[in-house]
Formats: structure tokens, sequence, C-alpha cells
């Protein structure tokens, strides 16, 4: 038998293999980034005697969690401060737009490494940026930094009057470089990112489509949270935007468009033909009053097999870097608008965490699951918390209960990142110290100060 570095012993192993298997008291074999073995712990202690073993007894072992749209920088340094009272187009236009338009290296960098801490710290080990960045250079040196997976983009959009704007050949050479200096198959690569909604010309959305496809690589960007993307687009082209972008071709499987909440029955089916993905944030349209409820038909397109992954979006659209939370609420979204909770539950909601999340975000080759010959991607639950006392339903008590909460060790890439609840690869005082500071700066160059609805009142 070939040498291992790690087996992880003793746990209760959810591998979302394609039975769903859940090995009670499994052991996960790991050799330098790769998953090697899954199996019993007694066959695997047999099989490498000698390795070494991280005991996860009492603890449940799952696949890394995927984020499907996850934003780093521009509201992170910014935590609590946009209102909960203001609609999303005041606290896009009002807040993060002028944020991020004074965002600096340093700003991008330490925002980066904050969200990819926490992102770790709830089992976040995937992550794809939403592509509203300056300076990607520094967020891909903020996310090798915390040792997180993930893509990155720089910012695309070609619309008049706009920070970080271009011509629609400028806006396309710049996602290129992104891809040079980002190469596919690295733990950190590019995605071609627009920024969406109608603010791209079709010049633009078919040469970055385009590109996206010759290079083999995914591309991102927002469409439809709220009613106003349909409005746009009927208005200049007089079809809803989804069926608009199926006419230029942009449509497909290297296609991952976040929220898709207002969508008409054409523009869904046209995402399902052309398997083009979704990323579902959903605590995002609680925090803004979307109306999610109402017109979302996330559940059913992922039970009518739609690739289809969850995330957390912006730190002020939904709050926490914590994709099994909004796992759960995807869940209870699905059972409540339907009055029927019979059609999905967590069993589905963990899936769009894991290996459909993997799917829909182009990596279902390489993570989302504990299988043989997978990326090292591990999350061990401490299941001796109050959460999972006592225990019932792994998976029930995983969304319902634990949701992201009892993450005790993480690895990427076969890489132990967190122990014992802690990220060992940041120095999580001097991060605090320099966002404190940092955060304090960029709200007073763009002008903003914490609007404070109740009188604070020093009381030293
Ligand atoms: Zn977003």
């Amino acid at each position: 038998m070939p040498d291992i570095d790690l087996l992880v012993t003793g746990g209760d192993i959810v591998t979302m293999n394609p039975d769903r298997e859940v090995l009670m008291s499994g052991a996960v074999a790991i050799a330098g980034d790769t998953i090697v073995a899954v199996g019993s712990t007694s066959r695997l202690r047999a099989q490498y005697p000698g390795a070494r073993e991280l005991d996860a007894t009492d603890c449940v072992v799952t696949p890394g969690i995927v984020s499907a749209h996850q934003h780093f920088t521009g509201d992170p340094l910014v935590r609590s401060v946009i209102p909960d009272t203001i609609t999303s187009g005041p606290a896009v236009f009002d807040w993060s737009v002028p944020l991020h338009a004074v965002h600096t290296g340093d700003d991008d960098e330490i925002s980066a490494l904050l969200t990819a801490t926490e992102s770790l710290l709830k089992g976040v080990t995937t992550l794809v940026e939403a592509g509203t960045v300056a300076h990607p250079d520094r967020v891909g040196a903020g996310m090798h930094t915390a040792g997180v997976r993930g893509t990155v983009g720089c910012w695309g959009w070609d619309a008049p009057g706009v920070p970080f704007g271009g011509t629609a050949d400028e806006v396309v050479d710049r996602q290129r470089a992104m891809l040079d200096a980002f190469p596919p198959g690295e733990r950190v690569s590019a995605m071609v990112t627009l920024v969406g909604h109608s603010l791209a010309s079709d010049d633009l959305l078919v040469a970055a489509s385009d590109l996206a496809k010759a290079r083999a690589v995914g591309m991102t960007m927002h469409m439809s949270p709220s009613p106003s993307d349909t409005e746009a687009y009927l208005a200049s082209t007089g079809r809803p935007p989804i069926v608009h972008l199926d006419d230029l071709g942009v449509l497909g499987a290297h296609l991952l468009l976040a929220h898709c909440v207002y969508i008409d029955d054409a523009e869904f089916e046209a995402l399902l033909r052309t398997r083009t993905a979704v990323g579902y944030c959903p605590w995002s349209y609680f925090r803004v009053g979307s109306g999610v409820t109402g017109h979302g038909r996330h559940g059913e397109f992922f039970t009518r097999g739609g690739r289809i992954g969850l995330g957390c979006d912006a730190i002020n659209a939904g709050d926490q870097v914590s994709v099994l939370r909004a796992a759960s609420l995807a869940a209870g979204i699905a059972k409540d608008v339907s009055v029927d909770p019979s059609w999905f539950g967590a069993h589905e909601a963990l899936e769009m965490a894991t290996i459909r999340g993997a799917d829909a975000i182009g990596m279902a080759a390489d993570i989302g699951s504990l299988e043989v010959g997978k990326k090292a991607d591990i999350v061990i639950h401490d299941a001796t918390e109050p959460q999972w006392v006592p225990r019932g339903d792994v998976v029930l008590q995983l969304i319902w209960s634990a949701e992201g909460e009892t993450v005790r060790d993480v690895f990427v890439d076969g890489v132990q990142v967190v122990a014992g609840g802690k990220c060992l690869t940041v120095d999580m005082d001097a991060l605090r110290s320099d966002a404190n500071a940092l955060g304090r700066d960029l709200l007073a160059r763009a002008g903003l100060e914490v609007p404070h609805r109740w009188p604070q009142i020093p009381a030293g």
C-alpha cells in the first residue's frame, strides 16, 4: 500500500457519494492533497499500519462545504453598518458602491482574509467570489493565506459612469489577464466575472461568454434578485433577461447566475435546458426583503435536476458566511411556500451545500463528496456539542440543529487549516486589529458613518 499522510478515524462519515452512504465510525485516508481511501476504521488501520491518525470519535465528518456566491470585498470591513431597514437599491448604490469605490489593495486583502477565515470556521472550504473586486491579486493573496479553495474575478461591467468600468474590449482584456494570472487547476483560480443585472452590453455578454468557453472556465454574474432586471431588459430588448441571454447564446453549463428569484416560466425552462447553474443566497433575500418566499422556485429547480448551489452573498446581505445556515433556510423556504414538508428537506439542502453545489460551480470532479480520488477537503463537526446531544439522524441534525456552529477541524487540499475551532493559518489578533483600523479608515474615505438607530451613550 502507498504511504498516506493522515488517517481520520472513528467519525461518522457523511460521504455524499452516489449512494449517499453514511459510514458509522468510519475513516478517511489522505495522501498529499487527495483522498485515497474511505471505509471502516479497522480495515483502513490494517491497510495503513503506523499511519498518523486524527481521532474523530464522537464527530461527524462531511465534505468541505461549497459556496456558489460570496463577495469577499466591499462589506466585510463594514459589518453591521448598512442599515437593515432599506431596500436593496439604496443598500447597493448608497453604501456598497461608494465603499467599493475607495477600496485600497490593503482593504481588499484584509477583507478577503476575514471572509475566508470566517468561511473556514463554518466549514466552507470552496467559494466562488462574486466578481466585485478591484484588486484581484490582493484578494487572491488573502485566499491563499487563509488556505481556502475558490475562484476570483475582477469587476466586469461596461455601463456608463460606473467605477472600475470600461469598454467591452477593455473589460474582456482584464478578464483574460485574470485567467492568465490564476490558471485553472490551482487552489485559487479565476472565473470570468461580470456584475450582471442590466449593467453589461450585449457585446460584453457575448465576448465574456466566448472567452469562458474558449478557456474552459466558468463565468458568473448576478441576475434578477428583484423585479428590476426584468423591467430593464423588457424595456431595452422586449424580452426578460434570461430569454435574452438565451437568444445571445450566452446561457450554458459554463454560466453560473446568482439569484434568479424573479424569473418567468420561459426563463426557468431555459436555465434547465441549457444546464445554466444558479447560485441561491436565501439569507440575502431575507435581509433585504426581496420576496423570495412569494417568487423564488429554487427548490423546484433543484428537484427537476437543475444545477444549483448555495451562497451567502455579501456581509451586509445575509451577514454570516455560513452555507449550512443558508441550507436550513433553503429547506424551510421550500417547505413553507408550498405548504408541503414532504418534497424538500435537510437531505436535499445538504446536497445543495456539497455535491450538487460542487456541480453547479463546475468542480464536482474534485470536491463535494468524500470519495477516493477527490481533493481532501474535509470538515469534522464536534458531535459532543449540545446541538448533537442526543444523536438523531445525522443529516437532520447537521442542517436543522448544528448548522455550521460545531466545526472542530477543517482540511483543504489535505492541509489542516482549522483545529479545535481555531484557524491555524491566520493570526486572529493581527487580523482583528487590521480589520478594525481599515474599517474605520474606509468609512471615513467613503464619507459614511455608522447610522445607529438607537442612542449610543458613552458610559465608561
Ligand atoms: Zn452578489
